[in-house]
């Protein structure tokens, strides 16, 4: 199977302080083509760290990261932006849907911005509000919505420019149970029906095992769990 992530020897560290804090200490995974993986860590424990290194978002002391089997480290902010921007999807525990706009706004804004025109990009915004069963609620601003349906649309914009990864940093942790699971299982079978890859941290042990693979973090080092 060939990798879409591969982080190796990752060190992150913040030296703010007298003592610097050691994040990750050669942190390292692959995450393969069509793979959910769950994260599974105590708060504190840099799970969040380790998602913007993934995704990009932040560069770390040392190590590499490898998108779609490119090597990212000597890439410039800007050539990381595009590779952010084309191959990876983001859901977070807060959704920043922007207000002003609908929940079918808010899934074609971004495919816009990559390119496409007004009408392809509404159809697919509308396919994919419909897969999550919330196209009867398209037409409605994110204030109009419940927490659970604000989150399926962040899910749908996340992966609307049809990503290879998807990095989730707790997308269901403001959720009530129910509507966690429901949320949860509509993310895992959009991944699975469209082939991407998906990382996701969550402090929910029974949805993590939903997934392919599991993992933590201890002392800054990832370790594979059964
Ligand atoms: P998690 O997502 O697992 O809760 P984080 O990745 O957010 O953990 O944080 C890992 C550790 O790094 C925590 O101890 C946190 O306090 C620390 N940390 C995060 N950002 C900074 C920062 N800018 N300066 C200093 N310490 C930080």
């Amino acid at each position: 199977m060939k990798p879409v992530l591969k982080l190796s020897d990752i060190d992150l560290y913040y030296s703010n302080s007298d003592k610097p804090l050691i994040v990750l200490d050669k942190a390292a995974f692959t995450l393969n083509r069509g793979e959910t993986m769950a994260l599974i860590a105590p708060s504190g424990a840099g799970k969040s760290t380790l998602l913007h290194i993934a995704g990009l978002l932040e560069r770390p002391n040392g190590g590499e990261v490898e998108v779609c089997g490119k090597s990212c480290s000597g890439l410039n902010d800007n050539e990381r932006t595009v590779i952010r921007r084309s191959e990876i999807g983001f859901v977070y525990q807060f959704h920043y849907l922007l207000p002003e706009f609908t929940a079918l706004e808010n899934v074609m804004i971004p495919q816009m911005i990559a390119g496409l025109n007004k009408k392809e990009a509404e159809n697919r915004a509308e396919k994919l509000l419909k897969y999550l069963r919330i196209g009867h609620r398209a037409g409605h601003r994110p204030s109009e919505l419940s927490g659970g349906e604000q989150q399926r649309v962040a899910i749908a914009r996340s992966v609307a420019n049809v990503p290879f990864v998807l990095l989730a940093d707790e997308p269901t942790g403001n959720l009530d149970p129910i509507t966690s699971e429901y949320v949860f299982r509509a993310l895992t079978a959009l991944v699975r029906e469209s082939g991407f890859s998906a990382l996701i941290a969550t402090h929910n042990h029974a949805l993590a095992k939903q997934m392919d693979r599991r993992i933590t973090l201890k002392a800054g080092k990832v370790i594979e769990l059964s």
